[in-house]
């Protein structure tokens, strides 16, 4: 009705649905319910979630010339020794893409932003567990070897894995509310944990120089600040409307990821060349594909659920299209989801 279309990347938070909201960002956030196209387009514009893509879009062609430059003076893909390595590398270009998917498709609705996010949980988990194949393969401290720990270790990264795919994703759903951020964090720190354990005990009872234990203390320090900016959302929470398009905390996270990565990297090649004691995982391949195909099911069970859960929301959505003629009319959007986003 005479409604004048507005550019798609300058909505302020008091104009869209309370679902899209991101702690400390007021500003330059895409139209709600916009097309698939318009949100590949938007990977082109400025809007507070251009540098989220773009950061991971990096990181991603980084891996990927990591690892063809690995391949040409290591037999990559051939040498059975090399396949945790193999898995290293693919893994962390699944965990970008999922990410660049996720932060390109979630302004289309309340449903492609849950969704968009199960997935990229996805990612991370099957990174983590890839990352316990390679850290018991490559860097696991020999006085942990032939223990117990060594005989649990793949078993508690699984089961890990498997609770942080299945809490991150389950906290997704409205009825979880403030406790959603919690129960996301905490499994995924606890797998994190476990997984990195060995490497931590090396950092602090067998640091050598001459092998991958100084790449990973880079990688512990990194560490830090990757949870500090995420779970502190610093700086836009501090200065709420400065940093909506540039250098919020989610950028600044990624990037950290995406270091902490090629750290990890490093250190297990380091490893590996320096002939510290290789521990051979049978049907490594089997295994890697068995986990990710778990949380893949996982993940389908969940993104199911939350499409007959929101079933009919859509119109509702629908609705709040029509405020392109800018009035901020964002209280009708609290008053039907009523869930508070917290990402
Ligand atoms: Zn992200």
């Amino acid at each position: 009705m005479g409604c004048k279309r507005r550019r798609p990347h300058d909505y302020s938070s008091t104009e869209i649905p309370e679902f899209f909201w991101e702690p400390g960002i007021v500003g330059g956030y895409r139209e709600p319910g916009i097309s698939v196209k318009e949100s590949l387009v938007s990977i082109f514009e400025l809007h507070n979630e251009t540098l989220n893509i773009w950061t991971h879009l990096g990181a991603l062609a980084f891996f990927l010339g990591y690892m063809c430059s690995t391949s040409s003076s290591l037999n990559l893909y051939s040498d059975v020794t090399l396949r945790p390595l193999l898995f290293m590398f693919l893994s962390s270009c699944l965990y970008s893409t999922t990410s660049v998917l996720a932060h390109t498709f979630n302004s289309m609705n309340e449903l492609s932003q849950h969704v968009g996010f199960m997935i990229d949980y996805y990612g991370i988990c099957v990174y983590a567990f890839v990352t316990a194949i390679s850290n018991l393969s490559y860097a696991f401290p020999d006085s942990w070897r032939s223990t117990r720990v060594e005989q649990s270790f793949i078993v508690a990264s699984f089961l890990s894995t498997l609770l942080a795919i299945s809490l991150a994703c389950k906290s997704r759903f409205p009825k979880f509310g403030l406790v959603c951020k919690l129960m996301r964090l905490l499994p995924f720190v606890l797998s994190y944990v476990i997984s990195m354990s060995p490497l931590l005990y090396r950092v602090t009872m067998e640091y050598d120089a001459k092998d991958g234990t100084v790449h990973y203390y880079r990688h512990f320090i990194d560490a830090v600040f990757t949870f500090g900016f995420y779970s502190s959302h610093f700086p836009e929470l501090a200065f709420p409307g400065y940093f909506n398009v540039y250098f919020h905390s989610h950028q600044i996270f990624h990037v950290f990821v995406a270091l902490g990565t090629y750290f990890k990297l490093r250190g297990l090649m380091a490893d590996y060349e320096s002939g510290h004691t290789f521990i051979e995982i049978p049907n490594c391949t089997l295994l890697v594909s068995l986990a990710a195909l778990t949380k893949a099911l996982v993940t389908l069970y969940y993104i199911w659920t939350m499409r007959s859960v929101k079933k009919g929301k859509q119109s509702s959505l629908d609705h709040h299209h029509g405020y392109c003629n800018g009035n901020g009319n964002a209280h009708d959007s609290m008053a039907y989801n009523g869930v508070k986003k917290v990402n």
